[in-house]
């Protein structure tokens, strides 16, 4: 801006102090001619202290505004206050000795202001001025200019006026030149690996990382947007180009991103005039352009693609503009249109990384989910699962059975302080998820007032800030459903819950493999008649039992039942009366046993196996004896025939029986012969200190 524009604009908006100014330095004047104080003046020490006094003020001034404590009042009226401080202060000068006083440092801490309003040009015309009137007036005084002193003053004041502004403009350039690399360094330390490599991991996929990644990709369109504004501001010789975006909520224009370098606020647009002009240019679409109250004009338009409003472009003109106003809105017009092409396409951009990085994640969630072949593996590994991809506190999984209408919880979180296996409430939310095979989202459980319980009325208590439950379907029928929990409202955000709804149906593919799996694996290990676990099984738990007892010195106890005269059965009422025969003696047997503990096998055709753990021979036999009882008890029937069923027992136990793991069996079977022998129906123990007994 040419240097004359300035000082006009400058006095315009600093009137009544330029008014003020005025009427002192003619005050100044008068007392500068008045005789009595010119010969006081002359003798140029009468003002030496207050002249002192002045220079410490005026010192503590410039460092009050170097250190922002001033009020922002304040420092909007600073040069108005040191524009009507000059008069006295030049009286000051004079009265300290003129072109030597101490007071001339005061003098150029003044004109420090009209470096910091108008510019070093205008600052260093306004010192030499300032030397030359004070030599006018010492020489007027009759102290005699001399060279050295006019050569001093100039180079004091003209180092005051304009150096430390100078030298603290190029530390603040610095300084947010290393602030702005600072942000650019962290905006890509933020970006993790998701958006360039394929090495994304689940837990990418958190609210939080998702943010993160969303301020990184903004920060680099924020760049591209500003490099833009430049380039048009420079093409137009403007002095700011402002890209305002409109919030959808208000429907208000707000400063995105802007040519200058200043990265808090755009620091030349006129907020007065331009913000309605800016908002009109958005509503009505149009290029609209103003000229501005001290000077220069604004111009805004819209940016736009196609029927798509982005926001609005505002162009700041301060000095003479270089295009006449017509040209400068149709390029407006052009270039606001440019900008929204290019807005829409960082957009596609950013939809298209987003989406690429949410893909790679959900692939490393679903691998983790697909490892598992058994249910109890799975349904843990879905509930750590669903905590990686959300920002939940807790989740569960909850193994639904549609034909009874009843659910279980497989796995949960331990702070959900649930164990496994707790069964729902007929009325709890999840039960009415399962069954009606709908999905809950409460992101404020607060203000939803939650009325029911979420697992049953049992369930521990607990703070539920947000909660969603999501249904496992398979063919349209329901498997169970993923429960996720934060304790703050809004903890789980929307993009989470469709993460797990995603996670729930890989989730439910592999609870078929692994159902299948364990059903297989269940086959292989039981006998299909009867149901009870078959000769492999028996085999496997006999050798770790044997172990265990070996490592923990305690007893164990075998008991092999073979069913009498079972031949005759099959024999005289047929082969399935047999077969029902075996099913009952396998019911009876088995439903005697302490389940999780003992375990009761068919070994052979009509002869079972049964296995007690920590038992000792005397317990054995105990036990043996009541399993004869009860079986010699219930006769079965079989249509209209009435079959009674016994059986005899052989009893042994380890290490009391025998002192080696593979004569167990052997002297279980001895005793089992003995009790054939000994008439059936009865149990005999292999107690080689003890003499055999029967009963
Ligand atoms: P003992 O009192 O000496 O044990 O006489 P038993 O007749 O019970 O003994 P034996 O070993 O002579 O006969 C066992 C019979 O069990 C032979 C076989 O046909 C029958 N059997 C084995 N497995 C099955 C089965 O799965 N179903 C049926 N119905 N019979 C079976
Ligand atoms: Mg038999
Ligand atoms: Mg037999």
């Amino acid at each position: 801006m040419p240097l004359r524009a300035s000082l006009i604009r400058s006095l315009a908006r600093h009137r009544w102090a330029s008014i003020a100014a005025a009427a002192l330095w003619v005050a100044a004047a008068a007392l500068f001619v008045h005789p009595a104080t010119r010969a006081e003046f002359t003798a140029g020490s009468r003002l030496t202290w207050p002249a002192l006094v002045a220079l410490v003020a005026g010192l503590g001034v410039v460092a009050a505004v170097a250190g922002r404590s001033l009020t922002p009042a304040i420092r909007r009226r600073l040069p108005g206050i040191l524009t009507i401080l000059s008069a006295p202060a030049f009286v000051l000068v004079e009265g300290s000795g003129g072109l030597r006083s101490p007071a001339l440092a005061v003098a150029g801490l003044l004109l420090m202001g009209v470096t910091a309003t108008l510019g070093y040009r205008a600052g260093a015309i306004a010192a030499g001025a300032s030397v030359l009137v004070i030599a006018v007036a010492d020489s007027l005084l009759g102290r005699a200019p001399e060279v050295a002193a006019v050569m001093s003053a100039t180079a004091m004041l003209g180092a005051i006026t304009v150096g430390p502004l100078w030298y603290a403009r190029q530390i603040a350039r610095d300084v947010e030149a290393d602030r702005q690399r600072m942000r650019r360094v962290q905006g890509f330390l933020q970006r993790r690996p998701t958006p360039r490599g394929s090495t994304a991991v689940a837990s990418d996929l958190r609210g939080e990382a998702l943010s993160e990644r969303e301020a990184a990709i903004g920060m680099v369109h924020l760049h591209i947007a500003s490099r833009y504004l430049r380039d048009i501001r420079d093409s137009l010789c403007a002095d700011e180009v402002i890209y305002w975006r409109l919030a959808e909520e208000d429907e208000r224009m707000e400063p995105a991103a802007w040519s200058t370098v200043s990265p808090d606020e755009p620091a030349l647009f006129p907020e007065r005039e331009g913000v309605p002009l800016v908002q009109w240019a958005g509503a009505q679409r149009m290029a609209v352009a103003a000229p501005l109250q001290h000077g220069g004009v604004v111009v805004a338009g819209p940016v736009e693609e196609g029927d798509r409003l982005f926001g609005a472009l505002s162009v700041t003109v301060t000095g003479g503009a270089a295009l006449p106003d017509e040209e400068l809105k149709s390029w407006v017009r052009r270039h606001g249109t440019h900008l929204g092409t290019l807005l829409g396409l960082l957009e596609v951009r950013h939809l298209t990384a987003r989406r690429a990085a949410d893909v790679r994640a959900i692939i490393d969630a679903a691998e983790r989910i697909q490892g598992s072949v058994v249910v109890d593996t799975l349904a843990r590994s879905v509930c750590e699962t669903s905590l990686q991809v959300t920002s939940a506190s807790r989740s569960a999984f909850v193994a639904w059975d549609a034909a009874s209408g009843t659910g279980v919880v497989r796995s949960a979180s331990a702070s959900f302080g649930l164990r496994e296996g707790f069964a729902l409430g007929s009325e709890s939310l999840v039960a009415r998820a399962c069954r009606h095979d709908q999905l809950f989202v409460f992101e404020d459980a607060h203000r939803a007032s939650l009325r029911t319980a979420v697992f049953a009325d049992s369930e521990p208590r607990r703070q539920i800030g947000s909660l969603a439950v999501i249904p496992l379907r398979r063919d349209h029928s329901v498997l169970g459903a993923i429960v996720i929990e934060g304790d703050a409202p809004r903890q789980i955000i929307d993009r989470e819950v469709d993460t797990v709804r995603l996670l729930a149906r890989v989730a439910s593919l592999s609870l078929r493999t692994a159902e299948e799996f364990s059903r297989q694996h269940d086959l292989a290990r039981r006998d299909a008649l009867t149901g009870l676990a078959n000769r492999r099984t028996f085999d496997e738990r006999l050798s770790t039992l044997l172990a265990e007892s070996d490592r923990f010195q305690r007893p164990v106890a075998l008991l092999l039942a073979d069913l009498d005269h079972f031949k005759r059965v099959n024999d005289e009422h047929g082969h399935d009366a047999g077969d029902a025969v075996l099913r009952h003696a396998a019911r009876v047997l088995g439903g005697a046993l302490r389940s999780d503990i003992d375990l009761c096998a068919r070994y052979g055709g009509e002869e079972m196996a049964i296995l007690l753990p920590q038992t000792d021979l005397s317990g054995a036999r105990e036990v043996a004896e009541r399993l004869r009882t009860l079986l010699s008890a219930q006769p079965v029937r079989v249509g209209v025939a009435e079959i009674d069923v016994t059986a005899s027992f052989g009893v042994a136990a380890y290490p009391v029986s025998t002192s080696s793991r593979d004569t167990l069996f052997p002297a279980a079977d001895r005793a089992l012969y003995e009790a054939k022998r000994g008439g059936r129906n009865c149990v005999k123990t292999a107690d080689p200190n003890i003499a055999e007994t029967t009963t």
